[in-house]
């Protein structure tokens, strides 16, 4: 299967040539040719399956098939009459943005990273423009960058909303809406926001949702908002991993698991890594204390200033950072193929946060290793998690770091085939609510739960909800 196979544009598959993409993934074989066809699309697949450029090709194609020279001087017309209207000296009129396309992400480095990807799959086209509209970015920069009239906007939902409020965008030419990491942003308290925005578009629209899962309330809502569309699920999707090493060490203390860290991390087959903590406070504490070790590494939390954020991000893509130690939600989708490992200094609280964080690493098919730092006390949380993946995740010793108590105190040492989806080892009753069994007790009654997930909770919507 090749790209052109799929029937793309000349102008995305030259670009895809040039990213050297040789072969599409298995959720772009199977989304694209559904979408191209104008199809709505849900899917769930896993993180690093490539689910950005399976619902952006078919948009660049069809704006690429558009791109008709009357459509393109149509398109000039109106760009020419907005800049004759300023060389008059008109009182610059804002002119709401009237974009073609919309993509929703749940956090801004999301956002960012599909406009870059963007830029990259619609490179040898002539006209296509993506902007972020994110929280954070200083509201003359939005203007400025809405007032160019993009084609396809990438945005954050609490942003989106105050640009719609005030009239700067409309919708009523809108032909594509995408809802990137749907389950992402339900988790994070959207749902209302993204009810508002799909109710200011035409119901003529091609809409397409991608998510771990299309259980629950995700479900639901993609129901509501699609029009008999093409259900797309990748086998294994959000929790195989199968290029990923996963180890769990087991430490004493926090004596041992720094000293064990610090060892990890001096791997010559590390080339970056992201630590995970549970808390903002711990990232910050953790990173100043690896500077002092001698490690390049900087934290990253949701009460960072964007700026500061991206600044850290940067460091991180251009090498100058190594080791980045973060919360779940500020490191969500972080794209850097350099990342060779990923360790939890503190366990998620969350099976899904696990696959998210490990997702981190193995990127685009490279290879990836994953580490927990786990407490004796902590055999549990790992046997969660293993269910959930349905994967063993076997234990490692280094030589030198062994804890006192050993491994099989805490926990059987793993047997392969020992464990079978289904399995109940947790012992847990009936109604108790696990991962295997998340309906016991609804995580979040009206999509906006989550309270309390992790060190960044408090107010995740208000930190990380962009307004
Ligand atoms: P997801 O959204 O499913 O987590 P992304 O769209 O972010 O995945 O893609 C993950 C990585 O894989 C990116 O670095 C992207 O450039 C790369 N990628 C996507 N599709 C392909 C492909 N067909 N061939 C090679 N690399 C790809
Ligand atoms: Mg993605």
């Amino acid at each position: 299967m090749t790209f052109e196979s799929l029937g793309l544009h000349a102008s995305v598959v030259k670009a895809l040539t040039d990213a050297g993409y040789t072969k599409p993934t298995s959720v772009q074989e199977q989304a694209i040719p559904a979408a191209l066809q104008g199809r709505d699309l849900m899917v769930s697949s896993q993180t690093g399956s490539g689910k950005t450029a399976a619902f952006m090709l078919p948009a660049l194609h069809k704006f690429a098939s558009a791109e008709q020279p009357a459509d393109a001087a149509a398109g000039k017309t109106s760009n020419q009459e907005r800049q004759a209207a300023r060389a008059r000296g008109d009182r610059p009129r804002f002119q709401p943005a009237q974009p073609k396309m919309l993509v929703l992400t749940p956090t801004r480095e999301l956002a960012l990273q599909v406009t870059t990807a963007t830029e990259k799959y619609g490179s040898h086209m002539k006209r296509v423009k993506a902007v972020s509209i994110l929280g954070g970015m200083p509201y003359p920069k939005q203007m400025q960058l809405l007032s160019k009239n993009p084609e396809i906007l990438v945005a954050t939902p609490g942003r989106l909303i105050d640009h719609m409020e005030s009239g700067k965008i409309d919708f009523s030419q809108l032909q594509i809406l995408v809802l990137d990491e749907a389950d992402r942003m339900l988790d994070m308290g959207f749902i209302e926001d993204i009810e508002k925005i799909v109710d200011a578009t035409p119901a003529t629209r091609q809409t397409m949702l991608f998510s771990a899962t299309l259980d629950g309330t995700v479900g639901r809502m993609a129901q509501q908002i699609t029009n008999n569309p093409v259900v797309i699920k990748i086998a294994g999707s959000a929790t195989k991993h199968e290029n990923i090493t996963q180890k769990v060490h087991f430490v004493d203390d926090l004596s041992h698991k720094n000293r064990l860290l610090d060892h990890l991390l001096r791997d010559v087959t590390m080339d970056q890594a992201v630590v995970f903590t549970a808390t903002k406070r711990d990232a910050d504490t953790i990173a100043d204390r690896l500077n002092i070790a001698g490690f390049s590494a900087a934290a990253l939390h949701g009460d960072m200033h964007q700026g500061a954020r991206n600044r850290t991000l940067d460091s991180l893509r251009r090498g100058q950072v190594r080791v980045l130690v973060a919360t779940d939600v500020a490191a969500r989708g972080i794209d850097v193929p350099a990342i060779t490992h990923v360790f939890n200094y503190d366990l998620p609280k969350f099976p899904e946060d696990y696959v998210h964080r490990i997702g981190r690493t193995g990127r685009a098919g490279r290879n990836g290793v994953a580490v927990s730092l786990v407490n004796h006390a902590e055999g549990m949380n790992v046997k969660r998690i293993e269910r959930f993946t349905k994967q063993l995740i076997p234990v490692d010793v280094v030589e030198g770091f062994e804890p006192k108590k050993t491994a099989s105190a805490s926990r059987s040492p793993s047997k392969p085939g020992g464990w079978k989806p289904g399995d109940n080892r947790s012992g847990a009753k009936p109604g108790q609510r696990t991962f295997s069994n998340p309906n016991a007790a609804p995580r979040s009654a009206n999509g906006g739960g989550y309270k309390g997930r992790n060190g960044d909770s408090g107010g995740a919507r208000r930190s990380y909800g962009d307004r």
